[in-house]
């Protein structure tokens, strides 16, 4: 477990805490690629913990509530990065609705984690070639999943790896996982977070997002048994 420097007055760390153990072969998490301040927010007060993965470069984020350090059954998501729905609050995917809504359930509970993990975008195809899809999608007719695959494009390469290793330097020791995504639950396993439970995060559909949201079902696997209509 690595607790210290979470928490600490001056946002820093020393003890180097990464994924040594795990067998990833990836690099420990310096002090330098970590640091965390409090953070108000409209829910009200959490602490911001950034960190630059060693793998993938990219700077990813925690906010945290309350005490997880040493925590067990800790309420947490691995949310992947979405622009559209989480800045923007577009309606053709859920995004936005499951990050305010597991923030929400945080809070009710007076602590948790929420992981913002960044290079996500699209499934890890990035915006640009996300945006393309979308495009795609309107003129064709097609899902998430064939306008990816026509664009000649990944339908998932999202690594959460990052993920994992903000969880472990949070030292948390094991979570409820907020996710529709039983894929997602597997690969935190993979990667050392042990993952207690899977905590359903169902947003309730839309017009503007139910063809996607059955997509997710019917495609990806994801567990969404609110939705209307036959599998498959
Ligand atoms: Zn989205």
């Amino acid at each position: 477990m690595s607790c210290q420097g979470v928490g600490g007055a001056d946002g820093s760390r020393s003890d180097g805490a990464g994924p040594e153990g795990l067998g990833t072969g990836v690099p420990a998490v310096g002090p330098a690629a970590v640091a965390e301040a409090e953070l108000a927010t409209r829910r009200g007060p959490f602490r911001i913990v950034a960190l630059r993965d060693p793998s993938d470069g990219r700077e990813h984020a925690a906010l945290v509530l309350g005490e997880v350090c040493g925590g067990e059954d800790v309420l947490a998501r691995a949310h992947s990065e979405c622009v559209t729905g989480d800045v923007f609050g577009a309606l053709r995917c859920e995004c936005g609705d499951q990050l305010e809504a597991a923030l929400d359930l945080i809070c009710a509970e007076g602590r948790g984690v929420v992981v913002y993990l960044r290079g996500h975008e699209g499934r890890g195809i990035g915006l640009v070639e996300k945006v393309r899809t979308l495009a795609v999608q309107d003129a064709h007719g097609l899902d998430t999943v064939d306008s990816a695959t026509a664009l000649g494009l990944p339908v998932d390469v999202r690594d959460y790896g990052p993920a994992a290793r903000i969880l472990l330097h949070l030292g948390v020791r094991s979570v409820r996982l907020l996710s529709n995504n039983p894929a997602k639950v597997r690969a935190l396993r993979e990667h050392g977070v042990e993952v207690a439970s899977r905590v359903p995060l169902l947003m309730p559909a839309r017009r503007e997002n139910v063809a996607y949201l059955t997509a997710k079902r019917d495609r990806l696997g994801h567990d969404l048994p609110h939705l209307d209509g036959p599998r498959g």
